[in-house]
């Protein structure tokens, strides 16, 4: 149940914006709450959440992520740009920038994928886990979903526990391979393309 603060109502007047948006960067207008884009240019509601187009998100609200670097948008619906220090855009133009800021080298690890698993080696991992791995560094199964603990996971759980090279108490040789595959697909993950 939501309820609205009269100060909040939205259909207060918009702030305008102060910020002028260079004409290259101008894409569809989304919802700063949900990240969903406006199906025409007359649209004034999101016809998902039913914010008003250029509203900051409500507070009571789970935020939308972004799906290519993991972030979340602030509590103003917006991040900063990546293309224009000090301007700050909605979760859709965020997307867009990603074409030309990508976060590592996706097209490479798309060819390793096997349905919904990644194959590093002799082994393999659920692709998901992995790519949030190598873009933040952080080995979690999503929201509300265990994950399998195989070998990979293992290897990406002690490098980032103890670091790349460390001498871990126990070790076992597949341990061993499996951090090492692991080691080389972050680097060739972060390879700057040519
Ligand atoms: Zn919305
Ligand atoms: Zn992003």
């Amino acid at each position: 149940m939501l309820t609205l603060d009269p100060e909040e109502s939205p259909f207060r007047s918009r702030t305008p914006t102060h910020v002028a948006i260079p004409h290259e960067l101008m894409v569809a207008i989304a919802c700063r709450q949900c990240g969903t884009v406006a199906g025409s240019t007359s649209a004034t509601f999101c016809r998902r959440c039913g914010l008003p187009y250029g509203e900051p998100p409500r507070h009571d609200v789970e935020l939308p992520s972004c799906h290519v670097c993991y972030q979340t948008v602030d509590d103003d619906g917006r991040l900063p740009s990546l293309d224009a220090p000090g301007l700050r855009v909605d979760l859709h133009r965020h997307l867009a920038e990603h074409d030309r800021h990508p976060v590592g080298d996706d097209e490479w690890l798309e060819s390793l994928r096997l349905g919904d698993r990644v194959r590093i080696g002799r082994w393999s991992a659920p692709f998901d886990v992995v790519r949030r791995y190598l873009v933040t560094g952080v080995v979690e199964g999503g929201r509300r979903r265990a994950f399998e603990h195989n070998t990979i996971v293992t290897a990406m759980t002690q490098i980032k526990r103890f670091g790349h090279g460390a001498t871990i108490l126990g070790d076992q040789p597949e341990w061993q391979a499996a951090r090492a595959a692991v080691s080389e697909l972050m680097e060739r993950y972060h390879l700057r393309r040519r």
